[in-house]
């Protein structure tokens, strides 16, 4: 005997909320919205719209759907099981004909429904849904309250929150289901699937199929007399770290900074989407882009996204402070420390750990890394709503106050060319499009150093470099002591005045 039919409730919040009723019948999902979803109360009568088919793949699907794109909102498995039609063998005829009686097995849902259209057959057709008096009738039951996943136990606050797959509608069925955290065995398959290519050939990483070329090539030297780093390290590297690392670039324009033989190039991705980006990689364009200027950005939304960035030879990532739906508002205030020619590192030690002190002072939460070659950064997550301007002013503000204190270390951007030896205090990186080195990006130099985040105490430490850590010594860092940056993802503060 055939295995019997799935069928799923979703429960999506998009425009509206409502929960969606799916039936597996002839290799597609039938599908109606119901706003106030189903219910076992016999007595309640519930009006559901014909939706069209929906592919197979959407079955268990439990996520995001981004921004922009159709039903975006965010979706949790309600309720899945079996059904089987009921009075007939053929569902979709049923449908037609405008009437289908469902029994049933699910986790909350049982019983017998019965589905009957109401007016005329068309576009979102208006139907009812009601549980017939059958042994799994329970009045007064309401689906609200019963409002987690059948899969994980989250509600879709939970999901929105912290959402590990993305439904990319744009993309036909079978490409459209992404993974955001691919588990430790999917990072392993993804690096032992790169060691067993030869020079080139087509990499399984992450559910995608990518293209690798010249996979021996070597990128940079090494340092203190170790190997030089080739494309596939830097390739392995990027797929280890990337579940980390897309969460600093999703839903934002990325500059590319193109360096396919360890060097910068130019004639990037610029005017336009390049032919060979493969479709799952998101791009962006902006509206307000002057002639001339970059309108076309990539987007690494997953994973596999910035393997491939890698494999294009944008080995490092700047991504832009805000979003592309709203590209005026950053998500994170910025001071960047960065030397002068011949500022010691030990004097822009002393500048950090003055911001440090005054952050403690003002209770803002603010996150240190090193930029993987010569500076600092601190980034300062904010609730979006300040424009670039209002950031710019209260980092320019605060600096000015730290700067105060060691008048003769400081300059100032406008006084770029007088700076000589003082280290720099750029507020004006709070821009739109100004770009920052996003955490655990590879530097293109020698040994290839990361941008590392660090705690304050390493402020501290002895041994601490700008570009102490590389490609080769960041990962076993992460995996001891997880993700330094993760709270600027989840802290939302308003900036204090400043006096
Ligand atoms: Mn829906």
């Amino acid at each position: 005997m055939a295995q019997r039919p799935r069928f799923v409730v979703q429960r999506h919040r998009a425009t509206g909320d409502h929960y969606d009723l799916r039936f597996e019948a002839d290799g597609v999902l039938l599908s109606w919205a119901v706003p106030k979803g189903p219910t076992l109360d016999p007595t309640r009568r519930r009006t559901a719209f014909h939706v069209g088919d929906h592919p197979l793949e959407y079955l268990l699907f439990e996520g995001v759907i981004p921004r922009g794109s159709y039903g975006a909102g965010d979706v949790v498995v309600w309720d899945t099981g079996t059904w089987a039609p009921h009075g007939t063998d053929d569902p979709r005829a049923a449908v037609a004909a405008g009437e289908l009686h469902a029994d049933v097995f699910g986790e909350k849902l049982r019983g017998r429904f019965a589905l009957v259209r109401r007016g005329e057959p068309g576009d979102r057709e208006q139907w009812l849904l009601v549980h017939k008096r059958d042994e799994f009738a329970v009045e007064g039951w309401e689906p609200g309250d019963h409002p987690r996943s059948v899969l994980t136990g989250r509600t879709n606050d939970e999901v929105l929150a912290e959402h590990d797959r993305v439904w990319r509608s744009d993309l036909p069925a079978d490409q459209a289901d992404v993974r955001l955290r691919p588990t430790a065995d999917e990072v392993e398959a993804a690096l032992g699937a790169l060691a067993d290519l030869g020079a080139q050939g087509t990499w399984e990483v992450f559910g995608r199929g990518l293209k690798v070329t010249n996979l021996d090539k070597e990128l940079f030297p090494g340092r203190d007399g170790e190997a030089p780093v080739t494309k596939r390290e830097l390739l392995g590297y990027t797929a280890a770290i990337a579940p980390t690392a897309v969460r600093y670039l999703a839903g934002r324009p990325l500059n590319m900074r193109r360096y396919p033989n360890g060097s910068q190039t130019k004639g990037f991705w610029h005017k336009e989407r390049p032919g060979h980006a493969p479709p799952w990689v998101g791009s962006w364009d902006n509206p307000e882009a002057d002639e001339g200027e970059t309108r076309t950005y990539a987007v690494l939304d997953e994973p596999a996204a910035l393997v491939w960035a890698a494999q294009f030879g944008a080995l490092e990532w700047h991504a832009w402070t805000s979003r592309t739906d709203q590209p005026h508002r950053p998500t994170y205030a910025l001071v960047d420390l960065d030397p002068g020619t011949d500022t010691s590192w030990e004097d822009l030690l002393v500048l950090a750990r003055l911001h440090r002190d005054a952050f403690a002072h003002l209770d803002v939460a603010a996150f240190p890394k090193v930029t993987g070659s010569r500076g600092i950064q601190v980034w300062v997550p904010i609730a979006r709503g300040p424009t670039f301007d209002d950031t710019r002013a209260w980092v320019e503000r605060l600096s000015r106050t730290v700067g105060a204190v060691v008048p003769e270390m400081v300059s100032w951007k406008w006084e770029v060319r007088s700076r000589g030896g003082r280290a720099r205090l750029d507020y004006t990186q709070n821009a739109i499009n100004k770009t920052l080195v996003a955490p655990y990006s590879p530097r293109a130099s020698a040994g290839a150093p990361v941008s590392a985040p660090i705690t304050w105490d390493e402020l501290d430490d002895p041994e601490l470099r700008p570009d102490g850590f590389t490609i080769r010594t960041v990962l076993e860092r992460v995996a001891q002591r997880g993700d330094l940056f993760a709270p600027v993802l989840a802290v939302e503060q308003t900036l204090p005045p400043l006096a």
